[in-house]
């Protein structure tokens, strides 16, 4: 038979643009959907023929070569046998169809589909913040959690079946599941096909259901789980612990365990991608003469020389003293901005003795001098822009 023109079975003109195929498409879909038209080959071929058509006509290349080639110009890409279930072409295009039309559409039908590989349904992820301190995400750590979540029940090891009492065939569905009702009507036959109540979709029941989970296969518990956290990790990464989420019903297989990772404000420092920011704030005369001063890193104490002649604003920077970069060689730096202490209050002795500097050549100072003040706007604003943007 030969095939026909895509244009012709979306019903769309040569012009048409991606929305308007697009659209075009949905509604054919929906019209020749097979759970629509349960035992109809003609709609189950019609479904089949505008996906294919949709194929080509939403893929730029293959659409140019459609254009230019016919069928001709396509051959050897595609073939329309491959797709085996139609559950490939909703894994597929899936996505134009979104927000689970199809499952309000056709009442969950997409779900209903997968529920005969297995008694037991997925269990869910959970969800957990692991708050850290620098000092922790400077160098990665391993972390020992407890997690309080849905485990296997112990006594019937996840079946929900009492101890060698097994299961048997649903007798409601006859073990399909499902259950299908057809109605008549004026606009001729409907099938509308439901999950079995009875059993929930599974096609099997439990003989007689464990006494500790009430046939559920599950428990609650509280399991310890250890995470390595690598060092330069922050805020709002995470980490995906396979399986390690809850356990599903009747031995479904279980959900993730997400961690999320949470910084914790550290009462001295402040962080700044790989770079740790401290201020110091150090009095006149040790600005003025220089000195040594020990000051807080991340592991421990380091002693930082303060030159004599040291301006407020200015940095000095401890190379390597920062974070490990996330899964990468070396570290940030420490950075330290250098504040100088005026002091608010003054004994007499104090002030007597400030004022007899104060008359001095090198402590007073013309205030209108331009170069001064340009200096120390260079200085506050690399200091502002480089490390404060
Ligand atoms: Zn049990
Ligand atoms: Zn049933």
């Amino acid at each position: 038979m030969a095939k026909r023109d895509y244009y012709e079975i979306l019903e769309v003109p040569k012009s048409a643009g991606v929305d308007e195929i697009k659209s075009a498409y949905r509604k054919l879909a929906m019209k020749y959907h097979p759970d629509r038209n349960p035992d109809n080959p003609e709609a189950e071929e019609k479904f089949k023929e505008a996906t294919e058509a949709y194929e080509v006509l939403s893929d730029p290349q293959k659409r140019q070569r459609f254009d230019q080639y016919g069928h001709e110009g396509l051959r050897g890409g595609m073939d329309y046998s491959s797709y085996s279930d139609i559950n490939d072409i909703f894994s597929r295009f899936g996505d134009i169809f979104g927000g689970g039309i199809f499952d309000d559409f056709f009442g969950g039908s997409s779900r209903r589909r997968s529920h005969k590989r297995d008694m037991g349904e997925r269990g869910s992820d959970l969800k957990i913040r692991l708050p850290l301190t620098l000092e922790e995400i400077a160098v990665g750590v391993e972390k020992t959690i407890k997690v309080k979540k849905m485990g296997k029940c112990e006594v019937c090891n996840g079946s929900g079946a009492k101890h060698g009492s097994g299961y048997s065939s649903c007798s409601t569905c006859g073990g399909s599941g499902e259950i299908r009702q057809v109605s008549r009507s004026v606009f001729g036959q409907f099938v509308n096909i439901s999950i079995c109540p009875t059993c929930n979709g599974a096609g099997q029941l439990i003989k007689e259901k464990c006494e500790t989970c009430n046939g559920d296969g599950r428990s609650q518990i509280e399991d310890t789980i250890k995470v390595k956290v690598p060092a330069g990790v922050e805020e709002g990464n995470y980490i995906p612990l396979r399986g390690k989420g809850n356990a599903g019903r009747r031995n479904g297989p279980a959900g993730d365990l997400i961690i999320v990772i949470e910084e914790k404000e550290h009462e001295l420092f402040t962080r700044q991608g790989d770079n740790i920011l401290y201020p110091l704030t150090i009095s006149f005369p040790e600005a003025a003469l220089g000195t040594e001063i020990e000051v807080p890193v991340l592991a421990g104490k380091e002693k930082v020389k303060i030159d004599a002649g040291t301006q407020p604003g200015s940095t000095l920077v401890l190379k390597e003293k920062g974070i490990q970069r996330l899964n990468s060689y070396g570290k940030g730096d420490m950075i330290i901005i250098v504040n100088v202490h005026v002091p608010r209050k003054l004994n007499a002795r104090e002030k007597e003795l400030l004022k007899e500097l104060a008359s001095l050549d090198n402590i007073n100072f013309n205030h209108k001098s331009a170069k001064k003040n340009r200096d120390f706007f260079d200085r506050v604003k690399d200091t502002f822009f480089s490390f404060l943007a």
